[in-house]
C-alpha cells in the first residue's frame, strides 16, 4: 500500500494544488478552477510552499537524531529549521511565526526563550505529519516530539494539542484506522491528554503570566481542539457540503482551525483523494495547509496508488520525499 509515502505525497500535493489559492478568495478561486477546485498540478517541476519544506525538515531531523528524545532531537531539529530558514527557496510566502522564532533560535539560546510563546498560527501543525508517519515510536515519544516541534517556534498550548492531534490522525489512518472512527478517536484523545503536561520534553513552556499550573497551561490547548472538532462533527451531519469549506470549520490560519477544516475536507469524501485535496485548495482560508494536510489524511489511509502515478515525478522535493518513505514504509 505504501501508506507513509502516500501521506508524504499527499501533503505536497495538496501544497501544490494550494500554493496559487492561498491567498485568493473563494470567488476567485471558483472563477479560475470552477466549483470542483483545482485538480491539476502545474509547472515542472509542481512547486510546493513552506508546508513540504518544513514537514521535510522534521521528517529528516526524525531519521537524523540518535534517539528520539528531548535531548537528543532538539538540536537536530533547530539545526534543520534554521538551514530551511537561511535557504534560497525558503521564498514561498513563509510563516513570520517561523521566521521570527528562527531568528531567535540562531543565537543558540534555550527554545523555550526563542518560541513566538502566544502564537497558534497553524505553521508547527502543518509540518508535524512525519512524526506520525515515523514507525516504531512510543506513546510518549510521538507525543513528546510532535509537542516539541511545534514549541520550537510556536509555544501557544493549542499549537501543541493541534499538532499531536495531527500527528495522530496521519498515525491511525496509516495503520488502517476507519476514517469513519477518526474524530472519535480524535476526541478521545483530547479527553485523556487534557491535563497531561509533558515536562520532559517542554521543560519550563508553561510559565506564562496568569498560569498557576503546568496542568492549566496544556488544558486549554485541548480544550480548544476539542471545541474545533466540535464544529467538524456539526458541519459533517449538517450535510451541505458546497461553497467555502472555511465557512464550515474556519479558515485554517490557527492550528485547531487548520486541523479541522482539513478534516473536513477529507471527511466528506475520504474515498476521492484528489476531491479532498482540490476542496481544501478551493478554500477562502489558509488553502496551501488545509489542502496538504487533508492529503496527508487522505493519502496515509489509501496509500500512495491512491494519487495520479504521473504526479510522483513533477513534484518539487520527489526525491526528498521518497527517500523518508522508503525508510519507513
Ligand atoms: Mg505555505
Amino acid at each position: 500500500m505504501r501508506n507513509v509515502a502516500g501521506s508524504l505525497y499527499g501533503l505536497a500535493y495538496g501544497d501544490a494544488l494550494g500554493k496559487p489559492t492561498e491567498f485568493q478568495d473563494y470567488a476567485t478561486i471558483v472563477a479560475t478552477y470552477g466549483p470542483g477546485g483545482p485538480r491539476e498540478l502545474t509547472g515542472w517541476p509542481a512547486l510546493v510552499t513552506d508546508d513540504t519544506q518544513m514537514a521535510l525538515a522534521v521528517g529528516e531531523s526524525l531519521l537524523a537524531a540518535p534517539s528520539i528524545t528531548p535531548e537528543a532531537l532538539e538540536p537536530v531539529l533547530r539545526q534543520a529549521f534554521l538551514e530551511w530558514a537561511a535557504s534560497p527557496d525558503n521564498n514561498r510566502a513563509p510563516g513570520m511565526t517561523c521566521l521570527r522564532a528562527c531568528a531567535a533560535l540562531s543565537d543558540g539560546r534555550p527554545w523555550q526563550r526563542a518560541t513566538e510563546a502566544g502564537s497558534k498560527g497553524c505553521g508547527a501543525n502543518m509540518r508535524v505529519t512525519p512524526v506520525g508517519l515515523m514507525p516504531g515510536l512510543s506513546d510518549d515519544q510521538r507525543a513528546g516530539a510532535a509537542q516539541l516541534q511545534a514549541g520550537l517556534t510556536h509555544g501557544h498550548p493549542t499549537g501543541l494539542a493541534a499538532s499531536e492531534l495531527t500527528a495522530y490522525a496521519c498515525n491511525w489512518l496509516r495503520n488502517g484506522l476507519d476514517p469513519d472512527d477518526l474524530l472519535a478517536a480524535l476526541r478521545d484523545r483530547c479527553r485523556r491528554q487534557r491535563r497531561i503536561y509533558r515536562g520532559d520534553w517542554l521543560g519550563d513552556l508553561w510559565q506564562q503570566p496568569g498560569i498557576a499550573e503546568p496542568e492549566d497551561f496544556i488544558a486549554r490547548g485541548w480544550d480548544e481542539c476539542l471545541a474545533a472538532l466540535d464544529r467538524v462533527e456539526r458541519a459533517l451531519a449538517a450535510g451541505d457540503f458546497t461553497g467555502d469549506p472555511c465557512r464550515a470549520t474556519g479558515e485554517g490560519w490557527i492550528a485547531e482551525e487548520a486541523l479541522a477544516t482539513a478534516l473536513y475536507c477529507y471527511l466528506i469524501s475520504p474515498d476521492e483523494p484528489v476531491a479532498v485535496l482540490a476542496r481544501g485548495a478551493a478554500s477562502s482560508g489558509d488553502s496551501d495547509s488545509i489542502a496538504c494536510l487533508a492529503g496527508a489524511f487522505a493519502g496515509a489511509s489509501l496509500g500512495l496508488n491512491a494519487w495520479p502515478s504521473a504526479w510522483q515525478n513533477q513534484i518539487e522535493y520527489g526525491d526528498r520525499l521518497a527517500r523518508l518513505a522508503d525508510v519507513w514504509d
